[in-house]
């Protein structure tokens, strides 16, 4: 018997900010690009967009229920200017309420803000950036067409430190074109002497129509091959819980208290408002995504006003299972067993382990209990589970090494029972 969930609430709200100086050539985000010209009050684009994000935002039907975090993701949310920032957390606030001590984060990078623009972001309320540095080597970041250089990156970390700032991320990415592994253990090393709070870690993907398509081809030089990006990923894991990081997801690393609570919500599955350009929205167990371009963003905002965007079915339970799986299975704590046989059905966590099992994947995997004790899943996939297992998690850093291939094993055999 499946349990009938009461709806949850959204408590989260990402503002998607698309404009960037320069698009750097592995980017397909949705983003305008602005030049180096004049940024904030001074160009006519951004105030316009923030004007059109402000009525989305108040077309919105409130829940009653305040915002616990609040996410300026972009493009470049830095370059904003301190009014444009008020404007929109004002309109936030008016609209939905923001807790007080909500979690406030906002995306930067090196070469677009000053002290004082630090200290006016801070004083509207951000209390948690995360910088785009992405690699310590100009060549690596030329050779990615970031649009800044990395005496740029140190002079955005200084202005971190004097302005107090002591809760920031800082953004890497491994497996760039001609990124040795010895490049990378050093982009480690001074990621954590900057004494971030957070270090995000993502692997190159290639993806269709950006310069990268055209230039390169996965696993073939000048990008490093998958045995290289294996041991990158391996080290980040040694480096960066050596130095006092927890690996709370497959990709992100905190120091303790400073997990990323906005983006906790998304592996959790929870709902979440999305609003801008290109950003997608998943309320009432619907994911309903903007257009990808200021004009298509515009004119969806004109229907969303008058009622006339058509919303898209909600997710099965079959979806939600799936996503459940797929999005838990990337934190540390892995998917929480007893959840899932309430939401899902009772056999549903008998049939994950038995088909982990019988694909055998079960020596990468790992079963936890209430107090975080480790227990192993059974190779007989005939044995009962243990009973006192509340957690299903992948193995780090092995098992996160094979989650694409795990995920797809397991989706071919999960189905809600009828
Ligand atoms: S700064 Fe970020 S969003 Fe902008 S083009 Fe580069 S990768 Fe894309």
């Amino acid at each position: 018997m499946v349990a009938v969930a009461m709806e949850k609430m959204p408590r989260c709200a990402y503002l998607h900010i698309p404009f960037c100086r320069r698009r750097c050539y592995y980017c397909d985000f949705p983003v305008s690009v602005v030049g180096d010209r004049k940024h904030g009050d001074n160009s006519g684009t951004i105030q316009k967009y923030v004007d059109t994000l402000c009525r989305e935002i108040q077309a919105t039907p409130a829940t009653g229920v305040p915002l616990q975090t609040v996410f300026f993701g972009g493009g470049t949310p830095s370059l904003l200017s301190l009014a444009q920032v008020t404007q929109i957390l004002e309109t936030l606030k008016a609209a939905f309420g923001i807790e007080p001590d909500a979690e406030i984060s906002m995306e930067i990078d090196p070469g677009t803000f000053d002290r004082q623009q630090l200290e006016g972001f801070l004083q509207r309320g951000i209390n948690r950036f995360s910088l785009g540095v992405q690699a310590f080597q100009d060549p690596l970041l030329q050779v990615s067409g970031r649009s800044h250089s990395v005496a740029d990156i140190h002079t955005a970390i200084q202005l971190i430190h004097t302005t107090g700032i002591s809760n920031f991320s800082i953004d890497l990415m491994a497996g760039l074109p001609h990124q040795t592994l010895a490049d990378w253990k050093e982009t480690l090393h001074r990621a954590i002497a900057t004494q971030a709070t957070h270090i995000s870690v993502y692997d190159l993907i290639v993806e269709p129509k950006t310069p990268f398509a055209r230039y390169y081809q996965s696993n073939t030089a000048p990008l490093p091959p998958e045995a290289t990006t294996v041991e990158m990923y391996r080290q980040t894991c040694a480096q960066l819980t050596a130095a006092g990081y927890q690996h709370y997801e497959i990709s992100n690393y905190a120091k303790p208290g400073y997990q990323c609570l906005h983006n906790r919500a998304y592996w959790e599955n929870q709902p979440y408002y999305g609003f801008g350009m290109g950003a997608t929205s998943y309320l009432y167990r619907r994911r309903l995504t903007r257009g990808r371009t200021l004009k298509a963003y515009k004119t969806w905002v004109q229907n969303w006003e008058n009622h006339n965007v058509e919303l898209p079915p909600p997710d099965s339970l079959q979806d939600q299972l799936l996503e459940t799986v797929m999005l838990g299975l990337r934190l540390a704590e892995g998917i929480s067993l007893p959840d899932i046989a309430q939401k899902f059905g009772e056999e549903v966590p008998k049939a994950i382990c038995r088909s982990l099992q019988t694909d055998g994947w079960h020596h990468w995997v790992e079963l936890t209990t209430a107090d975080n004790q480790l227990l192993s899943l059974p190779d007989d996939p005939c044995h009962p589970l243990p009973e006192n297992a509340t957690h299903l998690r992948l193995q780090d850093p092995e098992g996160f090494l094979l989650s694409n291939s795990i995920l797809a094993s397991l989706f071919r055999h999960l189905s809600v029972p009828a």
